[in-house]
């Protein structure tokens, strides 16, 4: 290879080298930022800086580990969500942006139909503890428990919850049962629901390195959901909202159980920014 001399020749090569391999050029700037510690602008104001050849040199590692199927979050070790950073590894499923709007929808609801602020409040499957920890860093006066059947998914959310100084309670166990004998006001999942069949169709990326425990379900992937309605009627207090993120063709069926768990209950599915179906709440009155 022949010798560069300044980020920005950095970033072109890399940039065209993962593009040859298939894979997102945007994450070769994700990477440069990563390695040289700067931000977007600050990067952009870098470009005609010298890189060192050891920054290159682990730039360019990493680089090439992306263009392997490595993703882009398990090499800088974070992902960013509803603004804030949270550490990934192996042992979670990577932060998307669609469980943002489960946060942003279920945000409002609470605003509308919850009168006092000491809410209880559950994130079930909590992985990284994205939803637990961002909704009691927005709604500070709540008590937010988070469950999760892995005991390293579990480690990761608790370290989360430290860095970002969100007092949340974490518990181990399946689905809801950690929850049992109390009441909640509000309950969240973004549990695994894609189909076992759908595997072939995933981005190596994806499939290859994201726990299958996180990904895969039973049932056409609705096994979880399916579970969950049995078990909430006896969790939820009046008023309750439920709120799950859901597989884009699954909007029927899961408001189909979460309507026949809860017959009085108000239960539509919500598209997410891509106009995909992608979250379904019930609202308890
Ligand atoms: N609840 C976590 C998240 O939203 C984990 C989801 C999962 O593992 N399926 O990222």
């Amino acid at each position: 290879m022949t010798k560069l001399k300044y980020v920005y020749e950095a970033l072109k090569r890399a940039s065209s080298y993962l593009d040859e391999n298939g894979r997102e050029e945007g994450a070769a700037r994700i990477l440069l930022q990563h390695e040289l510690g700067l931000t977007y602008s600050g990067l952009i104001a870098s470009m005609h800086d010298e890189i060192s050849e050891q920054q290159f040199g682990e730039f360019w590692a990493k680089v090439e580990q992306h263009a392997k199927g490595i993703p882009v979050q398990h090499l800088t070790g974070s992902e960013e969500f509803y603004g804030r950073k949270f550490l990934v590894n192996p042992d979670v499923l990577i932060p998307r942006p669609e469980t943002e709007e489960l946060i942003e929808e279920t945000l409002k609801l609470i605003d509308r139909y919850m009168t006092k602020k000491e809410l209880a409040i559950a994130d079930i499957g909590t992985g990284s503890g994205i939803i637990a920890i961002t909704i009691k860093c927005e709604l500070p006066e709540a008590r937010v428990t988070a469950t999760d059947i892995s005991q390293l998914a579990l480690q990761t959310a608790a370290e989360n919850a430290r860095r970002l100084n969100s007092k949340i309670d974490i518990r181990l166990g399946d689905l809801s049962k950690p929850l049992k004998g109390e009441k909640w006001d509000v309950i969240l999942s973004n549990p695994p629901y894609i189909a076992h069949a759908e595997a072939p169709g995933l981005s190596d990326s994806v499939r290859d390195f994201e726990p299958h425990s996180a990904l895969f379900a039973d049932k056409e992937g609705l096994a979880l959901y399916e579970k969950m309605a049995l078990e909430l009627p006896e969790l939820l207090n009046k008023p309750g909202i439920i709120g799950f993120e859901i597989g884009y063709q699954q909007g029927q069926e899961v408001q189909k159980m979460l309507q026949d768990a809860f017959p009085d209950a108000l239960v539509y599915s919500k598209k997410d920014i891509n106009k995909n179906d992608r979250m379904v709440f019930a609202i308890i009155t």
